[in-house]
């Protein structure tokens, strides 16, 4: 059950990723912290509708990080 997704940011460089679990947005905050020394902030969001999701793996913002068909959200797009 999927009712929220974190954004990862990073302000000292171009570091943007989306994920469907808080968990796995973590793991990304301290792995770009380790790696790079920056320091990423996550922020979270409550994906009230399925199709907004979905919206966004398919890539309708445009941006290429977008595009993530192999997503598990994707799949929920029925
Ligand atoms: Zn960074």
């Amino acid at each position: 059950m999927t009712g929220q997704s974190a954004t990862v940011t990073c302000g000292a460089c171009e570091y943007e990723e989306s994920f469907d679990r808080l968990g796995d947005a973590r793991a990304a905050v301290q792995a770009h912290r380790a790696e790079t020394g920056h320091d990423p902030t996550w922020e979270i969001q409550s994906v009230a509708a399925g199709v907004e999701t979905a919206g966004a793996d398919a890539g309708v913002c445009g941006r290429p990080a977008c595009t993530n068909e192999d997503s598990p959200l994707y799949r929920d797009d029925c």
